[in-house]
Order: C-alpha cells, then structure tokens, then sequence
C-alpha cells in the first residue's frame, strides 16, 4: 500500500472537477460541444480497460471527457496558499477571463457537487464557468494505460 496515497485521502475532502485520468478518478462529463458539458450521475470509475477503449480512435481523451478526483490541495500547481487554507487557482483564472458575474439558475445534475472544490469557492458562479475548461494533458493516452495497468498489477 502506498503510504502517501493514503495520506492523501484521509487528509484532502474535497473533489477537483479537472483532475488528470488515472486510478481513482472517474468520469464525470461529455464534452457535447464547446462549452458544453453533458453531466453523468453516478460518475463512471476509471479503470485500465476504460482507458483503452477511450484511447482506441486516437482523438484526445480530454477533448472530449471530464474527470474527477481527489483535490490535492497544495501538492497541486493551480493551488494558492497554503494546505488547507488556499484555494484552487484555475477556477480563480476561469471566472476571471470569462467575465461571470452571475451563478447558473438552473443547475445541472451534476455527481460532485457536494464535495466540488469549485462549487465550495463560487458556489453557482463555477457552474456556469465549468463546461468551458478542458484539460489539457501533458501524458498520451498510452501513457496513462501502462500507469493504469501497473496499479492494476501492483494492487
Ligand atoms: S463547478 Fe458545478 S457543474 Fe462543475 S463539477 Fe463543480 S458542482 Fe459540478
């Protein structure tokens, strides 16, 4: 077992709306259009042969799909602060540069809001800046197979 995973889980409880692709973050959106995000209640769980089949058309998988995960607070380059008593950058950067000043009226059915890191600084004003962020990977989908794989074998 790793030690610091576990650290990890007990000491971080909110969830991030635009964590990478690896073990333990499921799928929680379809990007529909730009812009636009097609919210799935419950999230899917990522797990290696998911990730395959995702790959299997070579369009990037972030393009196209959402994940969620464990905030990680301070370990993460978008956090500002300190642990525990921060806040997450990118949703600070988002509603920024898209100008929003007003919450959704009506919310969509979204699996994470309770725990959303977003939701938890903006309340309905990250709703309405959240189908507009796409991450962008900096591993392939291959690469993120093999380290899918070798927590399957390691487990
Ligand atoms: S910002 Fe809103 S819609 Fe996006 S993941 Fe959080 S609660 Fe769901």
């Amino acid at each position: 077992m790793d030690d610091d995973l576990t650290l990890v889980d007990a000491e971080f409880t909110k969830t991030c709306p635009s964590a990478p692709i690896e073990p333990g973050s499921s799928l929680f959106g379809i990007v529909a259009a730009k812009g636009q995000i097609a919210y799935i209640t419950p999230n899917v769980p990522v797990t290696h042969e998911l990730l395959v089949i995702l790959g299997e058309d070579g369009v990037p998988i972030e393009n196209r799909l959402r994940f969620a995960g464990p905030c990680i607070e301070h370990r993460c380059v978008q956090w500002m602060g300190e642990a525990g008593a921060g806040r997450c950058g990118l949703i600070d950067h988002a509603i920024d540069a898209l100008g929003i000043t007003a919450g959704m009226e009506s919310l969509p059915l979204c699996g994470i809001r309770q725990s959303c890191r977003w939701f938890a600084q903006y309340n309905r004003r990250a709703c309405a800046a959240c189908p507009e962020v796409i991450r962008r990977p900096k591993t392939t989908i291959a690469e993120m197979a093999e380290v899918a794989s070798k927590a399957v074998l390691s487990s």
